[in-house]
C-alpha cells in the first residue's frame, strides 16, 4: 500500500502544493508527461504532504474503482474516504475534492 519504502521525506511543508496536487492527478489519471512522471517521482521521496497526498488520492480512486467494479454498498466506500480524509485533514484542497467525489458517488 504504501510505495515511500525506507526513504525518509525532507519536507513536512509544501510549498507549491497546488501543483503538486495538479501533478499527482495527472500521474493517476494517467495523463502525466515523461517528464512530468520523473518530476513527481523526485519530488514524492522528499515532500511529505505530497506522500500523504498521492497516497490520499490514490485510496480515493480506489475505493471509487472497487464501487464500480463490484457495486458495493456506497455507504461503505463512503465512510472509507471520510476515515482518509480525516487522517489527511490538513490537506485543505480534498474538501473541494470531497464534493466531487460525493457527486459522482451519488450520481453513479
Ligand atoms: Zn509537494
Amino acid at each position: 500500500m504504501n510505495a515511500t519504502k525506507t526513504i525518509e521525506p525532507q519536507k513536512h511543508h509544501c510549498e507549491n502544493h497546488e501543483k503538486c496536487m495538479e501533478m499527482i492527478q495527472a500521474v493517476l489519471d494517467g495523463s502525466a508527461t515523461e517528464d512530468e512522471m520523473k518530476g513527481f517521482k523526485a519530488n514524492m521521496s522528499e515532500c511529505l504532504p505530497c506522500i500523504e497526498g498521492h497516497d490520499l488520492q490514490k485510496s480515493i480512486k480506489e475505493a471509487l474503482q472497487q464501487k464500480l467494479e463490484k457495486k458495493c454498498c456506497p455507504e461503505s466506500t463512503v465512510n472509507k474516504i471520510r476515515e482518509k480524509l480525516g487522517i489527511a485533514s490538513i490537506l485543505l484542497i480534498f474538501a473541494a475534492l470531497q464534493v466531487t467525489i460525493f457527486k459522482v458517488i451519488l450520481e453513479s
